[in-house]
């Protein structure tokens, strides 16, 4: 039998455990914001880590303003050293969820198995993910396959809110870098048969008008911060919407929808907070964010003067418009090369464990590939897992068990093929 075959039969063999350790993942309500249960899901994946001959480090996020004494900030990192002189792959899985939310049918933390299914919050986002890769290094264990390269295999923290005391820390910790790691797989749900080669940029910012408070009954002796904004928004859709909807990047996003440039308005709030109670006044503050998705071709500079420009443009038409203009955050698009022995080796197990050929996509939003690519230099950096993209933080999320067991066929492949090539 070849090695390969060897392989998958391993996998085979461990397919229920690898379900059932996804499982007890689910049942560890891991949910952030805040950020819960934390240092027990990274011990429960250490654990099983370091029964499959890892050597396994937590690492809280010191220095960060996240990691506090109510919710710990606990990344988990473990590494099995190969025979020597072959490449290292770093497989890395978030295990912070959404809240569960309403709409639930099941227990969102119960971590049942129904019809082939395994149900629960973060079931495919991403905790099938993560068991699927920790099987994938079982199996080669397993089946007594020594290789030269190492694997590490890491549970991270706060993905779902940006990453910054997860992967982002790992990186600025030198724990994942360049000339250290060279090949990077995210587990995330994509589906099972497609490889995720990188995502759009993210620019959130926000606008403050600033007016002057009157009398309700005497608006014209104030100036409303409302009415105002209410200017910019139009100008917003009557100018900068048109134009973003005609520019469309060659990245292959999915759904198509999202390849060209968009812009959406994340929250609006004005006048008097107070819900219940309200006195006669004209709004003297309305505060608006705004998601703005930009191309890797548009880049952020000219994303950001784009809507500089248009603001000053709206300011001199209406002279009693006051505003400010901030940068709240800016994530810069990636793409990791097509061409890569990362990617063909991808390519090629999907083809062989699914029986099709696997498209390229890239996501609509963004995830933890931005730090392995932009902090740690890391280009090789793509992501495949299994579960459906779509589930991810709806209710009933689900990932299928033929999914968990595919991924993790396709993962041992992979890893036995780039542990096995020379250190990039
Ligand atoms: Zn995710």
């Amino acid at each position: 039998m070849s090695v390969e075959d060897t392989l998958l039969r391993a996998v085979e063999e461990i397919a229920d455990e690898a379900v059932a350790f996804a499982a007890e993942m689910v049942r560890i309500p891991t949910v952030n914001p805040p950020g819960e249960a934390y240092d027990h899901c990274a011990r429960v994946i250490g654990e099983r880590l370091s029964r499959g001959g890892f050597e396994v480090e937590y690492l809280d996020a010191e220095g960060s303003p996240e990691h506090t004494a109510a919710h710990p900030r606990v990344n988990v990192v473990g590494a099995r050293a190969g025979s020597g002189g072959g490449a290292l792959l770093h497989l890395n899985g978030h295990f912070d969820v959404v809240p569960a939310g309403a709409g639930w049918t099941v227990d969102p933390f119960g971590g049942d198995v129904v019809d082939g299914k395994l149900y629960g919050r973060g079931s495919c986002d991403m905790k099938a993910g993560i068991a699927a890769a920790v099987y994938a290094a079982e199996a080669i264990r397993r089946a007594g396959v020594t290789l030269p390269g190492t694997i590490e295999i890491s549970g991270t923290v706060d993905e779902e809110s940006g990453g910054f005391a997860g992967v982002a820390w790992l990186a600025e910790h030198g724990r994942v870098a360049k000339g250290r790691t060279d090949y990077v797989i995210i587990p995330e749900p994509l589906n099972v048969d497609r490889i995720c080669i990188g995502h759009r940029g993210v620019y959130w910012f926000e606008v403050i008008v600033h007016g002057r408070i009157a009398h309700g009954s005497m608006p014209f002796l104030g100036v409303s911060a409302i009415e105002h904004m209410g200017n910019v928004l139009e100008a917003f859709r009557n100018e900068l919407m048109p134009a973003l909807g005609a520019r469309e990047t060659s990245m292959p996003v999915v759904p198509p929808g999202a390849r060209r440039a968009t812009l959406n308005v994340n929250t609006i709030i004005g006048g008097q907070a107070n819900e219940t109670v309200q006195s006669p006044c004209v709004a003297d503050r309305c505060r608006a964010v705004f998601d703005r998705r930009f191309l890797i071709e548009e880049g952020f500079e000219a994303t950001r003067d784009e809507v500089v420009r248009l603001l000053a443009r709206t300011a001199e038409r209406f002279p009693d418009l006051r505003y400010e203009l901030n940068d709240l955050m800016v994530v810069h698009p990636v793409e990791a090369p097509r061409g890569s022995a990362l990617v063909a080796s991808l390519q090629r197990n999907i083809q062989s464990v699914l029986g099709r050929e696997a498209p390229l996509i890239a996501s609509p939003g963004t995830y933890d590939q931005k730090h392995f690519a932009r902090l740690a230099g890391v280009e090789d950096c793509v992501a495949y897992g299994p579960g459906i993209l779509e589930l991810a933080h709806q209710p009933d999320e689900w990932c299928g068990v033929e999914d968990i067991v595919n991924a993790t066929k396709v993962l041992a492949l992979t890893a036995l093929d780039l542990c096995r090539r020379p250190r990039t």
